[in-house]
């Protein structure tokens, strides 16, 4: 730290930043030494596997800390992680966190920060075990790992789909994307757009359901979108799918917005991303079952499409015919 931050935060200095972080740090038993020493030791439950994952937030790039208050954005950089944690099948366990601070950050916009990224932790049962804090010369810098755990034949994979299986989605897809066009164009946006967004809810209770139960035989989480999301499981299992364009799970804000539409954007809910709801795939017997395993979750399953031998996905309409996006009808978002 240096004298140019603003004096809260260079009185406290980098240590003072850690040591306040730490203290309000939810713990678990696996834990068995935290934040404060050169390392963290954490204890894998008995025959289970290690998952780890990073994700990047860029101020400018991810996000925008005029749209971004601080505790959401704490909330979403955990949760964009824990949901590739989710994806896997797999328990999210453990933190890393690394800020990179420009010299104009307040310390209330950190303790903000931590706020949100610790209630998604502890939401998670996942326990911040280190990181790190550096300055930076221009934009805010959010990096975090997150560890879960798996028993091997649990863990989901891209992989495993197989010609045949539907293609199913959690929740609905469209609203970060159309909440972010409408920030962008300077619109009203509504609530529920607005939390889809800023506020995303990983999907670990169905993903740990599904996985403990056998039933999805792929899994993805949605950050880029349905199409190339779904496209990543088709690729590594060498298969193809036909996405099912009526069948797209909208919200009702989502409707709501574009029901004087000439044409609904699907090209939102197909490409728009940062959703991150689950995309997987299942054996057509499964149906029941897993239906059966979002409702105990409180959430909505849709069944999307279906997984084919050849190769490429396509977006379909129930006729069969392919679907072309229409760029007349919504002017907003050309
Ligand atoms: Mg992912």
């Amino acid at each position: 730290m240096t004298h140019s931050y603003s004096s809260a935060l260079a009185t406290l200095g980098e240590f003072g930043l850690i040591s306040r972080i730490s203290a309000a740090v939810f713990t678990h038993g696996s834990v068995i030494t935290g934040i404060g020493d050169d390392a963290a030791v954490t204890t894998i439950s008995k025959g289970m596997q290690l998952l780890t994952s990073t994700d990047m937030l860029l101020e400018d790039v991810h996000f925008r800390r005029s749209w971004h208050d601080p505790y959401r954005l704490g909330r979403k950089s955990l949760a964009v992680s824990i949901s590739d944690i989710a994806a896997m099948g797999s328990l999210p366990r453990w933190a890393l966190l690394s800020l990179a601070i420009p010299s104009d950050l307040s310390l209330d916009f950190i303790d903000d920060f931590m706020r949100g990224f610790l209630a998604m932790a502890s939401e998670n049962q996942v326990v911040l075990i280190g990181g790190d804090t550096c300055s930076s010369r221009s934009a805010l810098v959010v990096s975090v790992t997150v560890m879960g755990e798996q028993y091997t034949d649990r863990i989901v994979r891209r992989s495993g789909a197989v010609p045949g299986d539907d293609i199913w989605v959690t929740g609905t897809l469209g609203d970060a994307a159309l909440g972010l066009k409408l920030l962008e164009s300077g619109e009203t946006v509504s609530n529920e757009l607005l939390t889809g967004l800023l506020d995303p809810e990983p999907r670990v209770p169905v993903a740990l359901l599904l996985a403990e139960a056998g039933l999805a035989t792929a899994m993805i989480d949605v950050s880029d979108g349905i199409l190339a999301d779904y496209g990543h499981i088709a690729e590594q299992s060498g298969v193809g799918g036909s996405i099912h364009i009526d069948n797209l799970p909208l919200s009702a804000s989502f409707k709501q917005y574009t029901a004087g539409f000439s044409v609904i954007p699907y090209q939102l809910v197909l490409s728009g991303g940062e959703d991150y709801e689950l995309c997987f795939t299942a054996h057509s017997t499964n149906r029941e079952k897993i239906v059966d395993c979002a409702k105990k979750c409180g959430i909505d399953v849709t069944r999307i499409g279906i997984v084919t031998s050849c190769s490429g996905v396509a977006a379909v309409h129930r006729d069969g015919s392919s679907y072309i996006v229409q760029t007349d009808g919504f002017n907003h978002f050309k």
